[in-house]
């Protein structure tokens, strides 16, 4: 195995990708946390790298965030170019996810007949469609055996169909075709503008599916303490600021 790479050197082969997108968690990566989530702003510096960065030629820069995109355009202050992505990655520009694909829309479809089925042999329980998602809710069953019944057979039958991404709830079971993570999301932007480098850079244990779906040229960068996938780590956000500053001098 060959030395491992120094902060510095990612920071300047991201800075050479001839495309690349720079990914940012918002809440404790470039916002410090505060007693009152709507007034969480960014910090000193951090919305003027970011709109540098967005700015240059070949880079994408986005926020990915679990907040709801509304509540993360609106605190952040970020707009075009920079990327919302809300939701914990599934909450695009123009509304959820991209469109599903043919496999995606057949396996959705067989999800939610298979949900249909066994509510139809469970009065009370009903069968929400979400864009990527059927979900199963049992709340109204009045007898509790024949919720956890129903709610049995879902995790038993479609919950276990290969491909699918399974949250099982108090009486509710959702069934999604396109995985909520902000891996995917990230997946989703490198593929869309196919950059060799993606630099992703996140604080929570939410922020560990992002970097666990990096490939291996990507640049993960963990904010503070904790274990973490990620390969690089910086001790707090004014550092997470300068290293944006530095990427945008390296590749402007
Ligand atoms: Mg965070």
């Amino acid at each position: 195995m060959t030395t491992a790479e120094t902060l510095d050197e990612a920071l300047r082969r991201a800075a050479d990708a001839p495309t690349l997108v720079v990914a940012c968690d918002y809440d404790g990566t470039l916002a410090p946390f505060v007693d009152d989530p709507t007034k969480a702003v960014p910090a000193p510096g951090a919305a003027d790298a970011l709109a540098r960065l967005a700015g240059l030629p070949r880079t994408t820069v986005a926020l990915l965030s679990g907040r709801n995109r509304a509540a993360l355009a609106e605190v952040s202050g970020a707009d075009a170019p920079v990327v919302l992505v809300g939701s914990h990655g599934s909450e695009w520009e123009g509304g959820f996810d991209s469109p599903l694909d043919d496999d995606e829309v057949a396996l959705l479809s067989r999800v939610r007949s298979a949900l249909e089925e066994i509510v139809s042999r469970t009065p009370g329980a009903h069968v929400e469609t979400k864009p990527t998602a059927a979900v199963l809710h049992v709340r109204p069953v009045a007898d509790p055996a024949e919720r956890d019944r129903a709610q049995a057979e879902a995790m038993a039958g479609p919950a276990a169909l290969d491909g699918v991404f399974v949250t099982e709830g108090k009486n509710v079971v959702e069934i999604a075709v396109r995985e909520a993570s902000k891996g995917a999301a990230i997946e989703t932007m490198v593929e869309q503008t196919g950059a060799e480098v993606a630099l992703f850079i996140g604080d929570d244990v939410t922020d560990e599916r992002g970097f666990a779906r990096l490939r291996p040229q990507d640049v993960g960068v963990k904010v503070g303490e904790g274990e973490t996938a990620a390969a690089h780590r910086v001790a707090d956000i004014p550092a997470v600021v300068e290293l944006l500053d530095t990427l945008a001098d390296l590749r402007g």
